[in-house]
């Protein structure tokens, strides 16, 4: 008999989804350059977006990546896409610390960068299943629905009518679930094909004349009287004019300055078998990208098909075999939706991102190496605009500077990239979650 309780459909798989379409590889890895102006370490959105606009300015980067280009969390990931959004996703507390105004320039940036993402897409032709679907994050608990509307608020001061509030009564026109007092819809957001997307920009990046060379480890540098690198990579010694690191949730100890300042987390993702279209629309009517509000969160989505939901989350603090970790991730989207039931996957993966301790994307330069990480969780359309933001900062002659390369980078005392106490602040964070869960179920008996 077969056990119905297994989640896992026959050839059931513990790869990206999105590889089956598009998987990275390396190619036979290109000769490498002895000198070059530009020297980027890190081979995913951050170091591809940079490589392109230097490339559109004259510069020829040389990328490398230590797996193949776009190994990293970039073709991995939801491919959920928000300006604003993002910002204030992982604090409420914003305004306070950082104050009104400069939070409000932040705002404005990230709404631009969303506009710009799209206008990239466009100008380069890149072939990643682009959708301005708009995004809607349920509210797990009635205070986190008093802090999207402080939220809305702020993404709608920033620019106009972009975000709107979905009270209780009408969160099943968005979602097929009880679990959410009501909710918050993001009109500037999309969907793409992350693994598609990444490698069209690398594919935009070559065509402006970077060279991308995957299977090359950086293992450490040195900085020259005059300003300029001595590389040593697993395949040579290179010369740069400019390094730029951009190596996010898989940053390590050749980079130890920005290793202290990130704390690398595992998040795991599953794809149903395929439903049909139908079964798809009936859990999330509006094909658009979901989140939640609870401190470990959710996320989620129709595949651009419509055919399946790939549905992700933190299913462990530890590092987990994502055998074990799609049995969670089943469960707990069944929980969330249960029209699912029944039903089985057919993926099951993980990727690092990286969190800075003070919750926010960093891009600026530190004794002369530029960098573009910590994106939090959410990255796709920050790190293409630190991209830009970057590849500014090389070339020099902009004047003007993010708003984001002004926030300092911190750690914290003792912190060497060792994140050992997160399996205990996860459990903190579930607990918290699991009690305005049962608060709010307590309030509806
Ligand atoms: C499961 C998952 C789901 C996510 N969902 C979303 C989402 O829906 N929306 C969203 O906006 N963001 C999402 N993110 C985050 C997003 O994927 C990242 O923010 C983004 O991809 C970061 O891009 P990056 O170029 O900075 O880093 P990466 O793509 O991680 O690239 C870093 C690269 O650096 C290389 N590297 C490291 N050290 C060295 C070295 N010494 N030498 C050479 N190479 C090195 C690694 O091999 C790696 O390929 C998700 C991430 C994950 C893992």
């Amino acid at each position: 008999m077969t056990d119905t309780s297994e989640p896992f459909a026959p050839g059931f798989i513990e790869h990206p989804y999105w590889w089956d379409a598009a998987p990275p590889t390396i190619d036979d890895a290109p000769p490498l350059p002895e000198t070059v102006e530009v020297a980027i370490i890190g081979g995913g959105i951050a170091g591809l977006a940079t490589a392109l606009e230097l490339g559109r300015n004259g510069v020829k980067a040389l990328v490398l990546d230590r797996e193949a280009i776009g190994w990293g969390a970039s073709s991995r990931n939801g491919g959920a896409l928000a300006g604003a959004g993002s910002l204030g996703k992982t604090r409420s507390d914003l305004a306070e610390v950082l104050g009104a105004k400069f939070v409000a320039e932040l705002s404005e940036e990230s709404e631009a960068a969303f506009e710009s993402f799209e206008a990239l897409v466009a100008r380069e032709g890149l072939d990643c299943d682009f959708v301005r679907c708009g995004r809607f994050v349920g509210a797990h608990a009635p205070k986190a629905m008093e802090a999207l509307k402080r939220r809305a608020e702020m993404i709608n001061a920033a620019d106009g009518e972009q975000a709107f509030m979905i009270p209780k009564n009408r969160v099943g026109e968005e979602i097929s679930t009880d679990r959410f007092c009501g909710g918050m819809v993001l009109h500037r957001a999309g969907s793409l094909h992350p693994a598609r997307y990444v490698r069209s920009l690398g594919q935009a990046a070559e065509r402006q004349g970077a060279t991308l060379a995957g299977g090359t480890e950086m293992l450490g540098y040195r900085r020259e009287a005059d300003g300029s690198f001595v590389l040593q990579t697993s395949r040579g010694v290179i010369k740069a004019r400019h390094l730029m690191i951009a190596t996010n949730g898989y940053t390590g100890k050749a980079t130890p300055w920005h290793r202290r300042r990130l704390v690398p987390v595992a998040s795991y993702m599953i794809a149903t078998e395929e439903l049909g279209e139908e079964r798809v629309r009936r859990a999330l009517p509006k094909l658009r990208v979901y989140g939640d509000t609870k401190k470990v969160l959710y996320y989620f989505r129709p595949s651009p098909d419509y055919r399946r939901i790939l549905f992700g989350g933190r299913a462990s603090f530890v590092d987990a075999d994502t055998k074990r970790s799609g049995a969670t991730l089943h469960r707990f989207m069944t929980d969330l939706i249960p029209d699912l039931e029944g039903t089985k996957i057919t993926h099951s993966w993980k990727g690092n991102v990286a969190f800075a301790f003070d919750m926010m994307p960093h891009v600026g330069i530190e004794e002369g190496v530029h960098y573009a990480m910590a994106c939090n969780g959410s990255g796709v359309t920050t790190m293409t605009h630190f991209g830009t933001v970057a590849a500014q900062q090389i070339l020099g002659g902009s004047n003007k500077v993010s708003a984001f390369a002004r926030i300092p980078f911190p750690t914290k005392p003792l912190y060497n990239g060792n994140p050992w106490f997160m399996p205990f602040i996860g459990m903190a964070y579930q607990l918290r979650d699991r009690l305005d869960g049962w608060r709010l179920r307590d309030r509806k008996h």
